[in-house]
């Protein structure tokens, strides 16, 4: 399935021909681990998983090499550090743990490789080094700043003006640049905080630097594609262009250049700083993790979507038809064969997600209306489709047992069919039909069987 994804270089949709076939590169921007992923973090590395599968799936397994950066050391770390009296590497250390382990539990693959921005400060000195030497960076009171108006292609991929530049970035007006649109590369550590030898002093990296410094250790100049939510289009991925651009002798940094765009809270960007985010770690408390999965594909990425709990109620019962569908056919052994053509091609179309929600639900009917003979193929198919996307993966008894966002946990419902159970050993009805009352008002179904009592949400 030739891949057809929308550049936001070129502005508009192009067909996917990797650099080498045998070495397919992606490269996305990743934490800052100083807490917990909201949902809207989560939903590039829903999307760009999504993408690293569509990759695996057209140029074999072992050909895509995909890097999702750690940023572990920044502001805000500092800050939660000292607010919490916790070392860096306490904060860094558990929030990257929480923040592998959520989005596992949202499917995402584990990338590739998980370069740190504390591994390559090296790297980042090299860079500068280059960037200065060719003037367009420069030393001022400790800190090292790239000088914006050297390089003129400045501004491509956001396609912003100078003013708006100024504006958006919302870059610290200080005395020692040259230009107030100058940003940093490197910023001196005051006494109390962390800080690397440089050849400007005791300092840290800023956040720009790292990406252009962990692409070129970890792949050279120029990468495949890379990916980020679409606010990192400016400052964050035209500085990185800056920064790579002027270090390779003008070589692209990437071949493609692909934004999610945000999700919702109503009319608001899901941030931080707004205040109105639902954090990925909460919602897998409640909610299986592919219902979550299903609801952040359900717009195709770059489209806004606006996130509420109706989209996770709505998400988890489109997945309970299939579901439904392989419990039914539990007794059929799937062939190994591939994802029906509707879906392989919904998906290379810039990653069409409704599309091919509608061409799975489609191929569903046609599953469950297979003649005998067909059916270990269409499983296969089916199950081959989910393998592709990220669905699938449990087992279709356990699936409705799964949370629905409220309910009773497993271990409280498998504590009071004991009780009732026991209740009915005893021969005291009135609580052991209390007990399935009592759940049944919860939405679980308790249901008696020649094999013992089996449940079910419902
Ligand atoms: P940050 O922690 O803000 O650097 O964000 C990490 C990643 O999540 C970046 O790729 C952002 O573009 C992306 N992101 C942040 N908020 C949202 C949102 N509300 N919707 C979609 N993507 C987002
Ligand atoms: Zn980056």
């Amino acid at each position: 399935m030739p891949l057809t994804l929308h550049d936001t270089m070129a502005g508009e949709k192009r067909p996917f021909t990797p650099a080498d076939p045998n070495r397919v590169t992606m490269y996305v921007c990743g934490p800052t681990v100083y807490s917990y992923a909201h949902i809207g973090n989560a939903r590039p590395v829903v999307v760009f998983d999504l993408l690293y599968r569509a990759l695996r799936h057209e140029y074999g397994e072992e050909a895509v090499v995909y890097a999702r950066n750690i940023t572990d050391i920044d502001d805000k770390i500092i800050k939660a550090a000292a607010e919490s009296g916790k070392s860096i590497e306490e904060i860094t250390q558990r929030f990257s743990r929480i923040y592998r382990e959520d989005m596992a539990g949202l499917g995402a693959l584990p990338p590739t490789i998980e370069p740190t921005a504390t591994g390559h400060i090296g790297e980042m000195i090299a860079l500068m080094e280059k960037l200065i030497a060719q003037d367009v960076a420069y030393v001022a009171e400790g800190h090292v700043l790239f000088a914006i108006d050297k390089y003129t292609e400045y501004g491509t991929l956001s396609r912003v003006n100078h003013d708006e530049m100024i504006a958006g970035a919302r870059v610290e007006v200080a005395p020692y640049k040259k230009n107030a649109a100058d940003f940093v590369l490197w910023k001196p550590a005051k006494d109390d905080e962390p800080g690397w030898d440089s050849p400007w002093g005791c300092g840290r990296p800023g956040w720009h630097l790292e990406c252009s410094a962990m692409i070129e250790k970890n792949f050279g100049p120029t990468i495949d594609i890379h990916g980020g939510g679409q606010d990192l289009r400016f400052p964050h991925h035209e500085n990185e262009i800056a920064q790579s651009v002027c270090a390779h002798g003008g070589a692209p940094l990437a071949r493609y250049w692909l934004h999610n765009g945000f999700l919702r809270m109503g009319a608001d960007k899901m941030s931080k700083s707004l205040g109105n985010v639902v954090l990925a770690h909460d919602l897998l408390k409640a909610w299986p993790g592919e219902a979550i999965r299903w609801a952040l594909l359900s717009a195709q990425y770059r489209q806004p979507l606006e996130w509420k709990e109706e989209l996770l109620v709505q998400s988890k019962r489109q997945l309970d038809r299939f579901y439904r569908t392989l419990n039914e056919l539990s007794d059929v052994e799937a062939a190994p064969v591939a994802p029906p053509e509707s879906v392989l091609s919904a998906l290379s179309d810039d990653l069409n997600t409704p599309d091919a929600f509608a061409a799975l639900h489609q191929f569903r009917e046609e599953v469950g209306n297979a003649p005998d003979d067909k059916r270990a193929e269409m499983k296969g198919a089916l199950l081959a489709a989910g393998r592709l996307m990220g669905f699938f993966t449990a087992n279709p008894s356990d699936w409705f047992k799964m949370g629905t966002g409220g309910g009773p946990a497993v271990e409280e419902i498998e504590r009071l069919i004991a009780d009732r159970t026991a209740a009915r050993k005893s021969k005291d009805f009135a609580r052991s039909d209390a007990i399935r009352d009592d759940l049944a008002s919860r939405g679980v179904v308790i249901e008696d069987g020649p094999d013992g009592v089996s449940w079910r949400r419902r």
